[in-house]
């Protein structure tokens, strides 16, 4: 059943109140719109769970659902960030499996909004709000993941802008996107952070190229990425020239701290769909994990209210950064528990989910940067302990 219609006046102001948007919202998807049931059916890889997520929000966008929490600016109804928790954890209640590349709304979105040049940005986020065009996040490179200070992709004035050439890795949702966040080098190498800049790159552009990686789950969102001389425009900088680590820490403020709360969603709601294979034999490590999903809830919660009145977290995210890592680990160890078979012997489309869902609940100490540099922010920048 196709159900876009767009919101008359009075319902766009009457669902500004959060309580309102949920419950209309509820009912919207309690009559299974197309949109949902593509994303909630069987998903073979990851070309059809991206295919899937990619018309739900365009379905969401044009009934208007996802238009609310962002700025009539760029596309959005108004309404602040608690729509959007409101929205990601209906979803995962009514069976959507994850946001695949609309994560990046949620890590992405603020800052572009934030820093961004709000003519560009006005131009291409509601493109990125009805699911047409996504965006990445090329932060990481071969040999600089914690120490991002050391990156080495340089981007070299030019007529028209910037050229890039370098080369990024482990970024997410790259084949898909049209657009990429590129964290260059613009001043010398000694620089370390202060000679940055933050690049918005069109994917499409000459000379850029995305190779896909294989991951042991069986899905291939991760990409490396080789910029070979791409002509950037001199527009396309978020932030200023040379100021590309304010960026970054602005980025990964909300990627440890807000995004934990639309991942808390879907572990939540994992939870609740494995409930039916529990054995007693697990019940210990089905408390731990219950334990650490209410505390990444209730952190990422403080989180959204932060950001709703106002705040930025800072280097504190990294606190509800660490809280997801445990919980994502103890509710698949609780998974697995539940299953041992599943990590050898999956039998079915089901436990396949579960058993790629534990596989990457191992690497989450990595993304966003790994547990080792959370602790290393919270010693240095929350505690001041001497180094
Ligand atoms: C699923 C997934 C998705 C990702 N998506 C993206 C993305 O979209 N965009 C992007 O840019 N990147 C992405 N990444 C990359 C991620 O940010 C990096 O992997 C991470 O920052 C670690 O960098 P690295 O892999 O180079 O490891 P390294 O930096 O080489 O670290 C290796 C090990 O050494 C430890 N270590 C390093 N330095 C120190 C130190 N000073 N003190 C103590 N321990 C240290 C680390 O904790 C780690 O255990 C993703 C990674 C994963 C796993």
């Amino acid at each position: 059943m196709s159900m876009s219609f767009a919101p008359t006046r009075a319902e766009r102001a009457e669902h500004l109140d959060v309580p309102a948007y949920t419950s209309a919202l509820d009912t919207w998807l309690s009559a299974r719109p197309d949109g949902l049931v593509g994303a909630t059916s069987p998903l073979a890889n990851t070309d059809s769970y991206m295919a899937a997520t990619r018309s739900l929000m365009h379905d969401l966008y044009s009934s208007g659902w996802s238009r609310y929490g962002w700025p009539e600016e760029v596309g959005g109804f108004g309404g602040s960030i608690l729509h959007r928790a409101a929205m990601w954890e209906l979803l995962a209640r009514h069976g959507v499996r994850g946001m695949a590349a609309f994560e990046h709304l949620e890590v992405l979105g603020p800052t572009l909004l934030a820093l961004g040049p709000s003519e560009f940005v006005s131009e291409v986020f509601p493109r990125f709000l009805d699911g047409t065009q996504t965006w990445a996040q090329g932060f990481s490179e071969p040999d600089s993941g914690s120490d991002l200070g050391g990156l080495r992709t340089r981007a070299v004035p030019s007529a028209g802008g910037y050229t890039l050439t370098g080369r990024k890795i482990w970024t997410s949702w790259a084949r898909f996107a049209r657009w990429c966040l590129v964290l260059a080098r613009t001043g010398p190498t000694e620089s370390r952070h202060r000679g940055i800049t933050a690049l918005m790159v069109d994917m499409t552009a000459p000379g850029v190229d995305v190779r896909s990686i294989s991951q042991s789950n069986g899905h291939d969102e991760l990409a490396e990425v080789t910029f070979d001389a791409v002509e950037v425009p001199g527009g396309r900088i978020l932030g200023d020239a040379d100021g590309g680590w304010k960026v970054a820490m602005h980025v990964l403020g909300h990627e440890r701290g807000t995004f934990a709360w639309f991942r808390q969603c879907f572990l939540q709601q994992t939870l609740l769909d494995s409930l039916p294979w529990s054995e007693p034999a697990a019940d210990g490590l089905l408390s731990e994990a219950i334990l650490d999903l209410a505390s990444v809830r209730a952190m990422s919660l403080a989180a959204l209210r932060a950001e709703h009145h106002g705040a930025l977290l800072g280097p504190r995210a990294a606190f509800t950064k660490l809280l997801l890592c445990d919980a994502e680990k103890s509710l698949y160890d609780w998974v697995l528990g539940t299953d041992p078979d599943l990590a050898v012997d999956p039998f079915d489309g089901a436990a396949l989910e579960r058993r790629a869902g534990y596989l990457f609940s191992r690497i989450v100490t990595v993304y966003g940067g790994s547990q080792q540099m959370q602790l290393d922010t919270i010693a240095k920048q929350v505690l001041k302990l001497p180094t």
